[in-house]
């Protein structure tokens, strides 16, 4: 399988989206995701109203998977409770690891179904998890 074989409509579209890249002012929580095997690097920003992701945006470089794989993610969150957010970093992990996945469940994820066959792509994995585990890793102690 080569690379751009899943460089689908839907992944290209999203890594030149530039809606969900921007600074935010005055983030509840950020951090810092870092994946040296293809130098991407995002920050992370999200604004909490109680337990609900009120709004997110990351800034950063990297590889058009890592990009498009944060902005999906962006998309899916935002306006989910903290729990619901990370229900989804499971689910998105678990299908990228190849893990058996209810239908249902990866309907959930939306656009972000296009990156299942970065699984087939050992090399690539860490580009379109990277935002999933920082957003893991910001949320840990919520
Ligand atoms: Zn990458």
């Amino acid at each position: 399988m080569d690379l751009k074989d899943i460089y689908t409509e839907v992944i290209m579209e999203h890594s030149k989206n530039k809606k969900n890249k921007k600074p935010m002012e005055n983030p509840t929580l950020s951090e810092l995701g870092h994946n040296p095997s293809c130098g991407d690097e995002i920050t992370l920003n999200i604004k909490l109203n109680g337990d609900i992701i009120e709004d997110a945006s990351f800034e950063g470089i990297g590889c058009a998977i890592s990009q498009a794989s944060t902005s999906m993610m962006i998309d899916l969150i935002k306006g989910k409770t903290i729990d619901e957010a990370k229900d989804l970093v499971a689910t998105f992990l678990g299908m990228i690891k190849g893990d058996t996945i209810d239908e249902k469940d990866l309907d959930k994820l939306d656009d972000a179904i296009a990156l299942q066959n970065v699984s087939k792509l050992p090399a690539r994995v860490k580009c379109a998890v990277l935002a999933w585990h920082t957003l893991d890793e910001l949320l840990k102690d919520k």
